[in-house]
């Protein structure tokens, strides 16, 4: 399975992204945790990406696309992944057809996740994580049992340079203006299933799974 999960930052999509990889055995290649590491590590890619990130603008594409193409086309990623926060403008969405086009394999199905501005907006302002192993926490919505300190592995928790409300009103900006008309790339060239996340995390889960166990397109016009 080749999925992209597309939508707005703050909506909830590399939570559900982990888990249904953890639970369907497919890689999580998130591109904003990709660029992390490259930043954390002062990479040569790292380094250029830090001052987009942290304005929250885009980081210019021939850096993501390098480290993103780089990862999909290994083995680890040879029967599928799960591609969360990229691509994130038009020109990416077709570097990444050409890239498949090219192994002979497609985009199975896009996963677009919509949640309201002021939901998002809370969501990520009050978004936690841990130091340590990545765990993901919420200041009022999903707190750690001891204020700031990781339930799963007792690390510090701390929060994204670029979850501050001037950055994230930028990051919204951005998607409206990039990222939005990937919407209408994917309702005509993939299979495309809208999923709210205006609820519970559990009620998206199973609104998600849902849709991941249904049949595709394809395989409906192949009976
Ligand atoms: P969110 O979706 O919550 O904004 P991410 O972790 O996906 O967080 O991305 C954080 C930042 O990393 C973005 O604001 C952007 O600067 C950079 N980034 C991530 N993915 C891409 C991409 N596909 N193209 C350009 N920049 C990206
Ligand atoms: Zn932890």
């Amino acid at each position: 399975m080749r999925l992209v999960f597309l939508g707005p930052p703050g909506v909830g999509k590399g939570t559900q992204a982990e888990d249904i990889s953890l639970k369907e055995d497919i890689p999580h290649i998130s591109s904003g945790n990709l660029l992390r590491e490259d930043v954390e590590a002062k990479t040569e890619i790292g380094l250029k990406a830090k001052a987009y990130i942290e304005k929250g603008l885009l980081v210019p594409d021939e850096l993501v696309v390098k480290i993103v193409v780089g990862k999909i086309t290994t083995e680890y990623c040879k029967n599928g992944f799960i591609l969360d926060g990229f691509p994130r403008n038009l020109s990416q969405a077709k570097i990444l057809d050409e890239t498949l086009n090219e192994l002979g394999e497609k985009i199975d199905k896009v996963f677009y996740f919509t949640a309201t501005e002021d939901i998002i907006i809370k969501r990520l302002a009050g978004r936690r994580i841990c130091k340590s192993c990545g765990a993901n926490y919420h200041e009022t919505f999903m707190p750690p049992a001891k204020i700031m300190v990781c339930d799963k592995c007792g690390s510090e928790l701390y929060q994204r340079k670029d979850d501050n409300p001037k950055t994230i009103s930028e990051r919204l900006r951005v998607y409206r203006e990039q990222t939005e008309e990937l919407i209408d790339y994917y309702k005509n060239n993939s299979e495309l299933a809208e999923i709210n996340c205006n609820g519970n995390i559990s009620e998206i889960h199973k609104k998600i799974f849902k849709e991941f166990h249904s049949q595709s397109r394809d395989e409906r016009e192949m009976e």
